[in-house]
């Protein structure tokens, strides 16, 4: 589902070019839950937006469901992205609009119309159970809900990838553990590839089928679960 070959990425300044990422392979499996797990600074964040070319790489080849990302213009960028979604670690909520507009907001951009985005919104609302909250602004929310309508809107393309940006560190423990069950129900019920990157090693032992473990730029450990924190 999403191959990165020899991928690169190095932010160029006159204080020293950083290798945020070095030549890196990665092969995603469609269905699975991927973790990529590492310390601050290690370029978990590099490479996770290198999957959907919010950062552009400066080597390699990304592929996503068969198309590559890196030989297309921004047009094709843009169709490409709706197959991607991606959630935050503090939400990127629009505060201005309500539950239900935030999650509608991808799909106006689309220009899709009004009755289809309801048809497509209402259940997305139930998806997260938020469906008594589509009139409620994200200040009246609580970080795990927020994190649902960050969810919902994520999937209201009805994407194939949906990709986590430390999704859930800025929840406590019952919360985070509340949003996991809900990113596994999904990756079941919709058959939806996830991909995580976090510090933090309960939730990739709570959640993930595979994981890498990153470190300077580099992978340096890819496997199942067991394989990787088993020790030898
Ligand atoms: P992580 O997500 O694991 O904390 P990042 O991918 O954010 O790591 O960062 C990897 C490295 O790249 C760090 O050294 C960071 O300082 C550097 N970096 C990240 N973004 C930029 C940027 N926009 N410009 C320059 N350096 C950056
Ligand atoms: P406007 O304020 O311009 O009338 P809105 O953005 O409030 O438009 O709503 C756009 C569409 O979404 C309308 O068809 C409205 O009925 C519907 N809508 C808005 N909020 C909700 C909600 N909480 N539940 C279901 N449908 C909603």
């Amino acid at each position: 589902m999403i191959d990165l070959r020899n991928v690169e990425k190095t932010y160029y300044s006159n204080a020293g070019d950083i290798h945020a990422l070095k030549k890196t392979n990665l092969h995603i499996n469609a269905g699975e839950i991927f973790g990529i797990i590492g310390l601050s600074g290690a370029g978990k964040s590099t490479l996770i937006r290198c999957i959907n070319m919010l950062e552009v790489p400066t080597g390699g080849q990304v592929f996503v469901d068969g198309q590559e990302l890196t030989a297309m213009n921004n047009q094709e960028l843009r169709k490409a992205r709706q197959n991607i979604g991606m959630i935050f670690q503090h939400f990127n909520l629009l505060a201005s609009r309500t539950v239900y507009d935030n999650i509608a907001f991808p799909l106006e951009i689309q220009g899709i119309s009004q009755s289809e985005i309801k048809k497509r919104v209402q259940p997305l609302l139930e998806l997260v159970q938020l469906q008594d909250r589509g009139d409620y602004y994200p200040s009246q929310l609580s970080g795990g809900q927020k994190q649902r309508v960050g969810i919902a809107r994520a999937l209201a393309s009805d994407p194939k990838v949906l990709l986590c940006d430390e999704a859930t560190s800025a929840l406590d423990p019952q919360t985070t553990k509340s949003i996991l069950d809900l990113l596994k129900d999904i990756n079941k019920r919709l058959n939806l590839t996830i991909v995580m990157i976090t510090h933090q090693m309960e939730v990739v032992k709570e959640v993930c089928d595979r994981v890498a473990v990153i470190e300077n730029g580099e992978i340096i450990e890819e496997g199942s679960m067991i394989d990787v924190f088993t020790d030898p």
